[in-house]
């Protein structure tokens, strides 16, 4: 082991306590009987030595490698002038300040608000039962079916809190900074006060927690992919575009960009991340219906009278 890493591990270890080493956790593993990935998760779980930095280093890694890696092809989208008939806001670019300031206090609340956890997300994942450095992995039908149920928990949470967070005080003094972009874009999508990062991510890692505190039965890896389409779900739904293949269209309960660009550009309604059904049920998408609707009436009034004018040419020639 390098002596870097040794040292590291010495000083985590003096504050955490002595966690098994991984080449006891795996002793007498056949590592021939497991796939490549699996290969893998028991080599990353060996050269870090300890499972509480493994699993925190790749909490943290992996967050911060989805969350801007996702939002690189929004910046780039961004600087295409032939992508703004796409845009739900064309009027609102990013300038390259509106994006440097969203990367300084996306960075500025991982590091002091995530970084620390990084030393507790191994113990609290032990506490409640989830299977960690442990291989093989589970089957992908049980992935898929937990994946979908913290998909719909996180949108009920965050359809309640983020509400909440709309209430006089609470916006005042936490969710406000979200609101500072009323046509946001794909880095904004964690551009809020550390406190509302805390809050809101909750529903995130909550659901898993729960439903593990329940079943028992539940490994990391499909939390780990749990995140990654939560990820991609809070940066796509702040991009500010509505391509006709986005999700939505095909797949109507889906939010998306369409409904999270509407409650930046109004401010009420429209608060469920993942799903429509809340909103439209509790009647807080009513708003957005009304203006959704007055933009394609005056789409259609723009075609009839372009298809007027080119009756009226082919009439005079
Ligand atoms: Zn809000
Ligand atoms: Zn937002």
């Amino acid at each position: 082991m390098d002596s870097w890493l040794q040292s590291f591990n010495s000083t985590v270890e003096a504050i955490t306590g002595h966690p098994t080493p991984a080449s006891v956790l795996y002793a007498g593993l056949d590592t021939s009987k497991l796939s490549y990935l699996e290969q893998l998760w028991v080599k990353w779980y060996e050269y870090w030595g300890n499972p509480v930095i493994a699993t925190g280093v790749m909490s943290f890694v992996l967050h911060e490698i989805v969350y801007f890696g996702r939002s690189i092809p929004w910046i780039i989208i961004d600087s295409m002038p032939s992508m703004r008939k796409y845009k739900l806001q064309p009027k609102y670019v990013p300038s390259a300040a509106d994006q440097w300031r969203c990367t300084k206090l996306v960075l500025l609340s991982h590091f002091t608000v995530e970084l620390p956890q990084i030393w507790s997300f191994h113990p609290i994942c032990e506490y409640f039962g989830l299977t960690t450095h442990a291989v093989p992995f589970p089957s992908v039908y049980k992935m898929a079916w937990q994946i979908a149920l913290f998909f719909v928990m996180e949108d009920f949470y965050h359809y309640v809190v983020h509400r909440l967070m709309h209430y006089g005080p609470l916006y005042k003094h936490i969710h406000k900074i979200h609101h500072e972009y009323s046509a946001p874009f794909g880095l904004a999508a964690e551009y809020a006060h550390p406190l509302e990062v805390l809050i809101l991510g909750l529903g995130t890692i909550g659901s898993p927690f729960l439903l593990c505190f329940f079943t028992r039965d539940l490994h990391i890896v499909t939390v780990y992919i749990w995140v990654v389409l939560r990820l991609f779900q809070a940066v796509d739904a702040h991009s500010g575009y509505d391509f006709p293949i986005s999700l939505h269209n095909w797949l109507p309960f889906w939010a998306g960009a369409d409904h999270h660009d509407y409650h930046h550009m109004a401010f009420l309604g429209c608060y469920s991340t993942s799903f429509r059904w809340w909103d439209h049920l509790l009647g807080t998408d009513r708003g957005y219906q009304r203006t959704r609707a007055k933009q394609k009436a005056v789409k259609l009034r723009q075609q009839a009278d372009e298809l007027d004018k080119y009756a009226a040419s082919l009439k005079a020639q």
